[in-house]
Formats: structure tokens, C-alpha cells, sequence
């Protein structure tokens, strides 16, 4: 950390500044000019972390070189890390898709749903049974019964199953009947529930914030590793920009620089990036060039009832043409499915 003081700070805002450091346990290397002087601070990061230096008297600007993660970082680890579950595999050359519908509505729709897609190559599941809707008079999901429903479907089909955690009291029963466990985009800085998923064995699906910067995901994957949860799928699932057109803007560029910056696996979530199913095939091609590990589309077996999602939602033969060729786009990055 670098803390530069106003032109001209006394020597006693100096000291002041210094003994303060001194006393947290950080070490200190003055750079003294006639006008400024720059304070570097050497510590560990859980220290520096915890030194707010802004509102001191003489300070000007303080800059933080240390990353506000480190487990999840590749100078920590430079192997990708690899996510299985089940036949499943996301990362480190593996690809994996997960398909499904936005909720689960019948046991009927799960398991012809299920089937369809497994038929044609999906790895995984989705299905949500709490879901977080905008409207408190939207449908809200199935909760337990849905719960079941899905992992009935997922078994039948040969699939694990992954379904969203909506709060913190839910994870025992969601990790009761679901193989991974999504933490969704308006739970992504739900550090409670973070630090509950790390205490859990079941891998966690972490969905990017709608407003999240790139560090900010990573700060929160953190929060599941260190509590000792390795497992951990980031998802782009576009962000809040000014566009109204498509649903939220896809960030591919993210996908792109969460492989510089993290091991973990990073998948792409086209149908609530784009919110339209016309664009669903094209990101999810875009999504395998920026060098994505995974994808996790909707699918539904009859979106014009859907009760959640619909018009996002790919049908049976769309998700089937989707998937024709994947093998080979996927093999053109080095990955297979
Ligand atoms: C979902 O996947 O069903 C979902 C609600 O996604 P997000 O949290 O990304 O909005
Ligand atoms: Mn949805």
C-alpha cells in the first residue's frame, strides 16, 4: 500500500500517519521530496486490509497495489482448477453445459426437459426452485417440492443438478437434494451466505452481480475458498449497462480476463445476458472463442407457458441445433465437451 501525502503535510502529519502503521504491526519506507512524501507499507494483506488510512489528517490519496483476493488468484495457483460433478467437468481443457428451464414447474417439464437435453450432450441440469423475481407477486418457485422434481429429473435423465440458493437458512435442505449449489447475480456480495457455502462441500456456481466489477467477483469467490470450499464455477451473466435491447450486455471481455486472473473455471450465461432467444446461439459461440469453460442456457420444453423466462428460453430443437457442431467449436480452443 502507498499512502501519499498532501503537498507540504507537517512532519507531524507524517509521524502521526507513521506511528500509526507502526502500531497495526506494518512495516514503512518513507520517500520524502521538499513537497511530497510517499509512504509505502509492507504487511500482510489481512493487515493492510483492515488499515483505513483515508481520513488521516495530511493524507491525500492512499493505493492499494495488493489485490483484495489472493486463493482464488493464479499467483496463488497457476493450474486451472477443475469443477466435477459427476460425469460433469468444467476447466482445465473440459467444457462442460449445463441446460435447463428458469424454474421448475412440473415433474412432466423436468423430465422431458432433462431427457431432451442430455440426449443432445448437456452435462447438466438447471432448474430453479427458489427464484428471485423482481415482483414479489411473480411466481416465486416451488420451493422444496420443486427441489425434488429436479433432482427426480436429474436422475432419471443421468444428470447432476444445480439450483440457486436464495438465502442463507435454505443451504442445508438446497444441498440436501442439488449437486451444486448458484448463488445468483443479487446474492453475488451476500458475504453471510459466502462464507456459509465455504463451510459446505457441494460446489458453488457463483453468478457475476449486476452491477459487479471483475475484482468484486473474485472478492466474493474468495470468501467461499477461504473458508475452504475450492469448487468454486464463476458465470458471466451480462451486467447492467445503458442498453435496453438485450436484457442485460454481455460482458465477454470479463470471461477473457477472469482466465488471466483466475484458475477457476468461468462459465457464460447467454439467456440472462441477452434476455432474447434469437441471440442465444451466437453468444453462446462468442462465449467458447473468449474462452469459456462452460455455458448454462435455458431451455424449456414449451417457453410460451413458461412461467418464468419464456422469452428467453431455447425450445427442444432449438437447444438441439445449439448443440450440433459445439464439439467442434469447443475442440478449436483446446477443450473438449
Ligand atoms: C437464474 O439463473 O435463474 C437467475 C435468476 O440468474 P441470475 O441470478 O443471473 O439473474
Ligand atoms: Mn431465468
Amino acid at each position: 500500500m502507498l499512502i501519499v501525502m498532501r503537498d507540504h503535510a507537517s512532519l507531524q502529519e507524517i509521524e502521526h500517519v507513521v506511528d500509526h502503521l507502526h502500531s497495526a504491526g506494518a512495516e514503512t519506507h518513507l520517500s520524502q521530496g521538499e513537497v511530497k512524501t510517499v509512504i509505502g507499507v509492507i504487511g500482510e494483506r489481512e493487515l493492510i486490509y483492515t488499515l483505513d488510512m483515508e481520513g488521516f489528517a495530511g493524507v491525500a490519496e492512499v493505493i492499494r497495489v495488493l489485490k483484495p483476493y489472493k486463493l482464488v488468484g493464479r499467483d496463488f495457483q497457476a493450474e486451472d482448477t477443475v469443477v466435477r460433478v459427476g460425469s460433469a467437468e468444467f476447466g482445465g481443457g473440459a467444457f462442460g453445459v449445463i441446460a435447463g428451464p428458469c424454474s421448475v414447474e412440473s415433474s412432466e417439464q423436468m423430465r422431458s426437459v432433462a431427457a431432451s437435453v442430455k440426449a443432445v450432450g448437456a452435462s447438466m441440469l438447471r432448474g430453479g426452485a427458489y427464484k428471485p423475481r423482481t415482483s414479489p407477486y411473480a411466481f416465486q418457485g416451488m420451493g422444496l417440492d420443486g427441489l425434488k422434481l429436479l433432482r427426480e429429473a436429474g436422475d432419471a435423465a443421468g444428470l447432476p443438478v444445480v439450483t440457486e440458493i436464495l438465502d442463507v437458512r435454505d443451504a442445508e435442505v438446497v444441498a440436501e437434494w442439488a449437486d451444486v449449489l448458484q448463488v445468483g447475480a443479487r446474492n453475488m456480495q451476500n458475504f453471510m451466505m459466502l462464507e456459509e457455502l465455504g463451510k459446505m462441500r457441494k460446489p458453488v456456481l457463483l453468478k457475476r452481480g449486476l452491477s459487479a466489477t471483475i475484482e468484486e467477483v473474485l472478492s466474493s469467490a474468495e470468501y467461499v475458498l477461504k473458508g475452504g470450499n475450492r469448487d468454486v464455477i464463476l458465470c458471466e451473466r451480462g451486467i447492467r449497462t445503458f442498453e435496453t435491447y438485450t436484457r442485460n450486455t454481455l460482458d465477454l471481455a470479463a470471461v477473457a480476463a477472469f482466465k488471466v486472473l483466475t484458475h477457476l473455471p468461468v462459465i457464460v450465461d447467454p439467456s440472462h445476458a441477452t434476455g432474447r432467444r434469437d441471440l442465444i446461439a451466437p453468444m453462446c459461440r462468442a462465449a467458447v472463442a473468449a474462452g469459456a469453460d462452460g455455458l448454462i442456457v435455458e431451455v424449456h420444453p414449451d417457453p410460451e407457458h413458461a412461467k418464468c423466462d419464456g422469452p428467453q428460453s431455447l425450445d427442444v430443437p432449438m437447444f438441439a441445433a445449439l448443440m450440433d457442431g459445439m464439439d467442434a467449436r469447443v475442440a478449436l480452443e483446446g477443450k473438449h465437451l
